[in-house]
């Protein structure tokens, strides 16, 4: 595995302009520097881990005779024939006889330099797609040159890039990164010994090899990446991931959290946990009772929490989130509750003041909608330290909010806050009024659990509590899927369900028609529905009607006197109508897996039997496409939110799964969940005892593969 000979400039090219004058003004960017920058190759060392996408080989000749239909080819031999043909399209056609057998090269964009190097006589050599074609065998705009020349010694690494970036720039600049960047091993070599089911080259070797490598490697180990030189960049990069993520776990376990050991100032009195519970109509489910035990160990040290509360939608989390609420201001603290949209917000609001306020607690409410004096008061309240709860969207993180003593914070539906917006709300402790130097407890709850490879991976520093169980008495919900032309029929349904008592939602992705994707909307499904359905009311609820509005139109459905609620996805997370056991969801193949499934779970929350009708329309396509095929089909055959999560993985890949987290986060660029569970294993093991024992070399590892993204990945 040696580079093959080929010129290694001093730096990468365009880079290399001396500076005689100092600096004032830093030289304009090349596009092609700009286009680098934008893939992220600043540093020699990004440069070098800029891999090839594929390879072209260019080592050999073939010869036309041995060649099969379809192979890219490399073919050298004589011009025999040249032509522009005008009928049809211009292009140029030039046959081309190797000696075995000729072929026909076309060219429907050419200039008179092809000509010129394609005149009859010359002798050429030629690589492209070889097709059979009407006048026999033939190389659509195929690459071409003089014959002669040596034969490279490597494949030609052919680079994802970007516009503006040609790939003769990008191959240059990679060669100039190896050679440049600091290749020496990172990783004690007992380690790569231990637990690996292959022996693996120095990283250097790996890169050099991956580059360039010799035409005898088995390509098809490079194309699937089980090649030991590919391992062996997972390997580095998985535990580089593990690394960091154990740092961010260390880190935490030495920041100071305040223990809530009980009630503080009540004295010795029935806890505020324990009149809670004796209030609730139900029973805590054995799920609810372990995660909220759970839940209590953590309160009482004095380490932040960081803990991952996954259920599915129905499962009960709110509850959950009320008695560690109870637990905080118990012991004298004030708790913070963020939800994602303001209707969700209120309902929690209205739930948990119906739980708490009967216990003496005082809550405040915070929304983006507020009138300015209700707002003050609110804020007033928040900073006295008089609301022991504070409840709200996004307007719970701003900074005019001061807590005077924040102890816990809860993240409803953390799947839809982004990094910033947690780390605002943990900033919150140490910006309030009695600066502690102290982090709150941190609970985020999700209906999108985190498949188990995924949790291992980048979520190595969360603790996960898992409610695997539904609270009793729940119906499993009926999943039907309908062409939008049997529309007809399911407003029948609708009307035999309204016959009975009970309310149907009925969702619509878009609430405008755009210009572009003519949605049916929400606004006329509203019309036709309340049309087909005279004698009964049909709400309408979006995104953009006032607050005010919205809450009117939600608590008339709420209190059963609206029967059709038509709404855009507002309603997604979090609303409760148990008597709703009708969901119709228009145009299902727009949403996404767990959205349609966030969406599900807002009926069968009562003892009525549920149903939920996809509808969904293939527009001028004889049929679904096959993601979305996948996905509804998905949603057909199971309620299972883990089994959902587990799909929804394997359709869109872990980049989009992880959503948010993805915008400033290393995602794993090599390695592969599913195929690497063993090298993660390996990673995991591997990551303390490189921490513990060779501190330096696990820094250095770190700034290698994560750079400056470290930081943003312990968020
Ligand atoms: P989610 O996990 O989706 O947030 P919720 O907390 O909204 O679920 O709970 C769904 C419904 O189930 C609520 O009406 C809630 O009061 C009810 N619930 C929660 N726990 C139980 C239980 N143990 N027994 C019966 N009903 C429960
Ligand atoms: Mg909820």
């Amino acid at each position: 595995m040696t580079l093959p000979a080929a010129p290694v400039p001093e730096t990468v090219p365009g880079t290399a302009r001396p500076t005689a004058r100092p600096a004032a003004k830093a030289p304009a960017k090349s596009p092609a520097q700009k286009a680098m920058d934008k893939l992220g190759l600043r540093r020699a060392i990004d440069l070098a881990l800029h891999l090839p996408l594929r390879y072209e080989d260019e080592t050999r000749i073939v010869r036309l005779a041995d060649a099969r239909d379809g192979e890219v080819v490399q073919i050298e031999g004589e011009v025999m024939h040249s032509e522009v043909l005008i009928r049809a399209r211009r292009q140029l056609l030039v046959t081309v006889d190797d000696g075995s057998d000729t072929c026909l090269l076309r060219f429907l964009n050419f200039y008179p330099s092809h000509q010129k190097t394609l005149s009859v006589g010359a002798r050429v050599r030629v690589r492209g797609e070889l097709r059979g074609g009407f006048l026999g065998r033939e190389m659509m705009h195929p690459h071409f040159k003089l014959a002669g020349g040596e034969l490279p010694g490597a494949l030609t690494p052919v680079y994802p890039t970007s516009a503006g970036l040609p790939q003769v720039y990008l191959r240059k600049a990679v060669l100039s990164g190896v050679a440049r960047a600091d290749l020496n091993e990172t990783i004690p070599p007992h380690f790569l010994s231990q637990n690996l089911p292959l022996r693996l080259s120095s990283l250097r070797e790996a890169l050099q090899f991956l580059h360039h490598p010799t035409p005898d490697a088995a390509l098809q180990t490079l194309e699937d990446r089980s090649h030991p030189a590919w391992q062996r960049l997972k390997v580095e990069e998985l535990l580089a991931q593990q690394i960091s993520q154990l740092q961010a776990r260390r880190v935490r376990a030495a920041m100071r959290a305040p223990a809530l050991n009980g009630p503080a100032m009540r004295g010795a009195h029935c806890t505020l946990q324990a009149q809670l519970l004796e209030r609730l109509p139900f029973r805590l489910t054995g799920a609810q009772q372990r995660v909220g035990a759970e839940i209590e160990i953590d309160l009482k040290k004095s380490i932040p929490m960081h803990r991952l509360l996954q259920g599915d939608v129905g499962s009960g989390k709110t509850v959950v989130a009320a008695l560690a609420a109870a637990r905080c201001i118990d012991a004298g603290w004030q708790c913070a509750l963020m939800a994602p949209t303001e209707i969700l917000a209120e309902q929690h609001f209205s739930k948990l003041i119906g739980w708490l306020e009967p216990l003496g607690i005082t809550t405040a409410r915070l929304s983006g909608s507020q009138k300015p004096k209700e707002r003050r008061e609110m804020l007033a309240l928040i900073e006295s330290g008089q609301a022991g709860l504070v409840i709200g969207t996004h307007a719970v993180i701003q900074a005019k909010v001061v807590f005077k003593n924040l102890a816990l914070a809860i993240i409803d539906e953390q799947h839809r806050f982004g990094v910033a917006q947690r780390l605002a709300l943990r900033s919150k402790m140490t910006g309030s009024a009695e600066d502690s130097g102290q982090e709150p407890h941190l609970l985020m709850m999700t209906a999108t659990p985190i498949p188990r490879t995924l949790a291992m991976s980048y979520y190595a520093d969360l603790d996960v509590s898992t409610l695997d169980e539904l609270p009793p008495g729940r119906t499993p919900i009926v999943t039907k899927l309908v062409n939008d032309a049997r529309r007809d029929e399911v407003i029948a349904r609708i009307q035999a369900q309204i016959a009975e008592g009970r309310q149907i939602y009925w969702v619509c992705p878009l609430i405008e028609e755009s210009e572009s994707i003519d949605l049916v909307n929400a606004t006329q499904t509203h019309a036709a529905l309340s049309e087909a359905l005279p004698d009964v009311m049909v709400g309408l609820l979006h995104s953009r009607m006032p607050p005010a509005e919205k809450k009117a139109v939600m608590s008339l459905f709420t209190d059963g006197v609206m029967a059709v609620l038509v709404s855009t996805t507002v309603i997604e997370v979090g609303v409760d109508v148990p008597n709703a056991s009708l969901m119709v969801i228009e145009h299902a193949e727009r949403f996404g897996l767990s959205q349609l499934h966030q969406l599900r779970g807002r009926v069968g929350r009562g003892a009525a039997a549920s149903a939920c009708v996809l509808l969904y329309s293939t527009g001028d396509a004889p049929r679904l496409g096959e993601v979305a095929r996948a996905r509804l089909k998905a949603m057909a055959e199971t309620n299972d939110g883990f089994e959902i999560a587990r799909r929804d993985l394997e359709i869109r890949g872990p980049g989009e799964f992880l959503g948010a987290r993805q915008s400033g986060a290393a995602l794993l660029r090599f390695a592969d969940l599913q195929t690497d569970a063993g090298l993660l294993a390996w990673a995991r093991e591997v990551a303390p005892l490189m921490l513990d024992g060779y501190p330096d070399l696990a820094e250095r590892h770190v700034l290698r593969w994560l750079g400056g993204k470290a930081e943003f990945l312990k968020a």
